[in-house]
């Protein structure tokens, strides 16, 4: 039986569980994010900063933001399955939950898991990248390809994307395809005045940021969004979130550490988003 590594059973109805992902086996280009996990954590509780957002609320006072741990792999196993089951457990004692970690391929496990809890899910994907492809050098499960998975299955009902600067010929008819609303990123700001129909997903990959401001990340796309932008968009999030993937966080290339505070910033503020919905 899957076992996530920690003890869930102290998680609740209503509380927000974070989760370690540490898989990185389906990235195309490097490894590292399965490193991430930990080092967000760290980040975290280090010192550095404190646990409140920039709204005033105290995470370290958020009896409902709880830790879940990390999911672990053993080689004989599915990780689709072991991602699939380790969110599965955390649902159903009724949490969100918000996995940190991993190349984006972890996504389609996940929402394999929520669309068993939740129909008609929107999904809200901020990227460099649109992770359409149908394969990527024959692997059907690369972290290319997520949003394929996803739509193909019927996994969410809408998909937006937000951030986008790497459209090719292939992914447009793929979007086209699944009828995905791609915002460009000349175009980001328009997702701020969207009419998002609930529930919603966020799937965070920290490459929708430009490298100036993440360089820590396995596919560095110039041009992108700052962290206030970023920040601007969760911020500004009314509708009921059900769950978030922080993703494709590389700490190999984050040598000052710099790209480590971004993640964990952002994983307080979606952090704070899911406790602030549920009220
Ligand atoms: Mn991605
Ligand atoms: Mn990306």
């Amino acid at each position: 039986m899957t076992e996530v590594s920690s003890n869930v059973d102290p998680i609740a109805p209503d509380d927000v569980a974070i989760l370690g992902i540490p898989y990185d086996l389906n990235s195309t280009f490097l490894r590292g994010s399965a490193e991430a996990p930990l080092r967000i954590r760290e980040t975290l509780h280090s010192g550095s900063a404190n646990l409140c957002v920039e709204s005033g609320m105290d995470l370290g006072r958020e009896m409902r933001w709880r830790d879940a741990g990390d999911l672990t792999f053993p080689p004989d196993e599915s990780h689709l399955k072991r991602i699939e089951v380790g969110v599965s457990r955390l649902l159903e004692k009724g949490a969100r939950v918000i996995s940190l970690g991993g190349d984006h391929s972890v996504t389609h496990p996940i929402l394999q898991a929520y669309s068993r809890y939740y129909s008609g899910l929107t999904i809200l994907h901020l990227d460099a990248h649109p992770d359409l492809y149908d394969q990527y050098e024959g692997n059907r499960e690369a972290n290319a390809c997520p949003f394929a998975r996803i739509m193909e299955k019927g996994l969410a009902r809408r998909l937006v994307q937000v951030g986008i600067r790497t459209m090719n010929p292939h992914q447009q008819q793929q979007a086209d395809r699944f009828g995905v609303e791609v915002l460009k990123i000349e175009a980001w700001r328009s997702v701020l005045s969207m009419d998002l129909a609930g529930p919603l997903y966020l799937s965070l990959d920290i490459d929708v940021l430009d490298p100036a401001f993440a360089p820590g990340v396995s596919h560095h796309e110039p041009g992108g969004l700052t962290t206030r932008d970023v920040l601007t968009i969760i911020q500004n999030l009314k509708d009921p979130v059900v769950g978030a993937d922080i993703v494709e966080f590389n700490p190999r290339r984050d040598p000052t550490g710099a790209t480590a505070m971004v993640a964990a910033k952002l994983t307080k503020e979606v952090s704070a988003l899911l406790l602030k919905n549920s009220l």
